[in-house]
């Protein structure tokens, strides 16, 4: 850990993408509408003109923009609202939302990984909840032994709801902690005593939830090591199947809520280095295993089991144990990817109400994949989930010469190398464990569109 160095730093802590999808986000055009959305579910369907059972199976991400109160670090289209009315009128436009997807890529569909994000999808009460399971299942066919899960504000269920998620096929949870100390809450207005998420993960254990998440954060407000030390302490005596810890990007020009947060209580790049060097440490320690980036699964959990054999996938969600499937994605702002295309919905729930009103999908931005945009593609999920890339099957797939393909990226692969992030050899290259650390500027080293981009500074920091 202690290799971390400030020179490493200051040469490689740059502004960089995650990498949930290639090209990012940023990069999808106006020019990509609905009708090349259709297009792509047309062609979907084509692949298995005579029966959907034979389809390949679906990814489904339903996006749920309510919250009833504003988290100051947030940087999540949401809509803050106490008046829970407005559910009933966006369920009644997912339903109408869903038909449409279903009217050009088939009913029936089998879905083998459904996910519930948002805002706050326990912002539904339990009949909504159940109606929107209702509307998915008449429409698609969910398949047994699929990952069905929903991202949980622990201030908005009970022992109660946690059993109605499970009676409505939900496996997995994933519970929004972020940090246990209770000044840390109170700078970014999120308060949720330790007791409390204690108790709902006993009762999720209890109801038989195959796997329970904890998102941490670090980088917060009035964090520091000595107090982050201490959330990593209860985070694995409370030992969820999983943890995500993210850093904490503050970007006030580009969230509002952001501005809220006062500045001088941000703990410094050193501190952060070293909550996060605590972490990893902490949670290796504990037994978790390093999935990558920002991930950790104990040993027995299906990430870690799939990381081992090296099925890893990537998706808008994070880290996946399912296949590169399709994935359809409804309401505001969420994201899509089907064949070689992504899509993106409206933003506002105006401009969504209005697309549908008019019998239109809301797709309002995407991009169809150039055979270049694939090809990369392909080389940073290696990156990010293998921390490897062997040239052999890469040239197979894709017919051509690695190495001359990719020589100026391969150069700069031999900077890092120089620097102990990565260490190539005759038949491929990985990712060093101290290039772990760094593992998004290795992957930025094969993104076309950043390294031809000089204005970096939208992307948070890597650390
Ligand atoms: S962080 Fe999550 S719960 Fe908080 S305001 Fe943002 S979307 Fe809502």
């Amino acid at each position: 850990m202690t290799a971390v160095t400030p020179e490493l730093l200051s040469r490689f802590d740059v502004p960089g993408p995650r990498y949930t999808s290639f090209p990012t986000a940023d990069r999808f055009v106006e020019a990509f509408g609905a009708d090349d959305y259709i297009l792509a579910l047309q062609q979907r369907k084509a692949q298995s003109p005579f029966a959907a059972a034979r389809a390949l199976p679906l990814s489904l991400y339903v996006h749920v923009p309510f919250c009833e109160s504003l988290c100051y670090y947030c940087a999540c289209n949401k809509i803050i609202t106490k008046h829970h009315e407005k559910a009933a009128e966006y369920l009644d436009y997912l339903a109408r939302e869903v038909a449409l997807h279903t009217g050009h890529c088939g009913q029936g569909q089998p879905v083998s990984q459904l996910h519930l994000g948002g805002g706050t999808p326990t912002f539904f009460s339990d009949a909504e909840l159940g109606r929107l399971m209702d509307i998915l299942r008449q429409h698609f066919r969910l398949e047994a032994g699929g990952e069905y899960s929903i991202e949980v504000d622990p201030r908005t269920v009970s022992n109660e709801r946690l059993a109605v998620l499970k009676e409505l096929g939900f496996n997995r949870l994933s519970f929004g902690v972020q940090d246990f100390d209770p000044e840390v809450q109170k700078a970014v207005h999120r308060v949720q005593p330790a007791e409390q998420v204690f108790a709902l993960v006993d009762e999720a254990r209890r109801l038989g939830f195959a796997s329970i998440n904890v998102d941490l954060i670090y980088g917060l407000p009035r964090q520091t090591p000595e107090s982050f030390a201490r959330t990593l302490a209860q985070v694995n005596e409370l030992r969820p199947d999983r943890i995500a810890l993210y850093a904490y990007a503050h970007l006030p020009e580009r969230f509002k809520p952001q501005r809220r947060i006062i500045p001088a209580e941000l703990p410094m790049g050193g501190d952060k280095i070293h909550m996060l060097s605590r972490a990893i440490e902490a949670f290796m320690g504990a037994g978790y295993c390093y999935v990558g980036m920002d991930h950790f699964a104990l040993p027995d959990d299906a990430l870690a089991v799939a990381k081992r054999q090296g099925r890893l996938h990537r998706n808008f969600q994070g880290y996946s144990t399912q296949p590169d499937c399709d994935l359809i994605a409804l309401g505001v702002s969420a994201i899509g990817k089907v064949g070689a295309t992504y899509s993106q919905n409206v933003k506002t729930l105006e401009e969504y109400y209005d697309a549908i009103d008019g019998g239109q999908l809301p797709v309002v931005r995407g991009l169809a994949l150039s055979r270049d945009d694939l090809v990369r593609r392909a080389v940073i999920m290696a990156i990010m989930c293998q921390g490897a890339v062997l040239y052999e099957p890469m040239e197979q797939a894709w017919l051509l010469n690695f190495r001359k393909y990719f020589a100026p990226e391969m150069q700069a692969l031999k900077e890092m190398e120089g620097n102990g992030l990565v260490e190539l050899g005759e038949e491929g290259f990985q990712v060093t464990a101290l290039g772990w650390f760094f593992v998004r500027g290795v992957a930025m080293q094969f993104d076309r569109y950043l390294q031809a981009d000089k204005n970096r500074a939208r992307f948070s920091r890597i650390i």
